[in-house]
């Protein structure tokens, strides 16, 4: 059985931030990666870059160009060449294969469809993840001639069987702000770890990397508190590293919402071609304020 390895802690410090180019950054990115930069500075540790690129359908390279132009624009450096995930497909092939090895994992055929009905019919009440139902565990259960058949000729994804993998792990602990969390991994369900559009989940790729880039210390949002519980027991499966995670709250609007594009959040790069001075942007940001032009964001 493996369990991540506690971190030693005195490697030094290595913070990350791993924004994905599906779109362009707003203050609440900038925030997070102002933190993320800060800790790392403020201890004499590396901060690193790493472009989530997985989603070759959602990413664009002119966002890649946005990003690097809008950190720089705050004043924030990074160390070492930027990973990205798409070049990084290797890595993936073979944790896939590790946890295929050990049986951890399944192909799943099923369609959003067919997943939503299969949810709406459940006798059971359905149970619900921090992502909404979960996979109701269809294809975890079918022959092996039935799996090899559909592999050949199906769309399918790769799902971790989520009650195996824990039982195998045995009890995981991470940290959040030094605090230490019990890791509830199953409420996730058979959470999904190769896209049928995508070589790797979310899931995946994150927990692999930063175990790649040596991440001692994760700043994130929040809202990826709770994916850490599916991280910790990926790292567990796979030997790697535990990092000590660091979850912050979200920027917010003068309404009091999450800042999000879809909320009328202005672009940072709006901003940086607007003439706005960037450092004075990050000072704001670093005083947890909101700069002027951001928080107002009413229709
Ligand atoms: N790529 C993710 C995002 O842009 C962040 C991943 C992470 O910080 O773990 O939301």
């Amino acid at each position: 059985m493996t369990h991540g390895q506690a971190l030693n802690p005195h490697v030094a410090v290595v913070t990350r931030f791993a924004p994905s180019p599906t779109g362009r950054l707003h203050a609440g990115h900038g925030a997070s990666a102002i933190a993320a930069h800060d800790f790392a500075r403020s201890r004499g540790g590396r901060f690193v870059l790493r472009i989530e690129d997985i989603d070759g359908t959602r990413s664009r390279r002119e966002h890649v160009d946005a990003i690097l132009a809008d950190l720089r624009w705050l004043g924030l450096t990074w160390d070492g060449p930027v990973l990205f995930q798409s070049q990084h497909l290797a890595a993936y092939d073979a944790a896939l294969d590790t946890l295929r090895d050990k049986r951890l994992l399944y192909p799943c055929f099923c369609t959003r469809k067919e997943i939503a009905r299969e949810v709406a019919e459940s006798m059971a009440a359905p149970h619900h993840g921090p992502d909404g139902p979960v996979y109701p565990g269809t294809c975890r259960s079918l022959t092996p001639e039935a799996r090899a058949a559909g592999i050949a000729t199906r769309p399918h994804c790769w799902r971790l069987d989520m009650a195996k993998a824990s039982v195998l792990a045995g009890p995981l602990e991470w940290t959040d702000h030094g605090q230490g969390v019990r890791a509830d991994p199953q409420a996730h369900g058979d959470v999904v770890l190769a896209r049928k559009d995508a070589p790797a989940s979310y899931h995946l790729a994150v927990t692999i990397d930063d175990a790649a880039q040596g991440v001692s210390d994760i700043i994130r949002g929040k809202d990826l508190y709770p994916a850490t519980h599916v991280h910790r027991l990926l790292q567990a499966l796979l030997g790697l590293p535990v990092p000590r995670y660091h979850h912050h709250a979200l920027v917010t609007d003068a309404r009091g919402e999450r800042l999000a594009k879809r909320n009328g959040a202005p672009s940072l790069e709006s901003l940086r071609l607007a003439g706005t001075d960037g450092a004075a942007v990050a000072a704001e940001l670093r005083a947890g304020r909101v700069p002027l032009g951001i928080a107002d964001t009413t229709p």
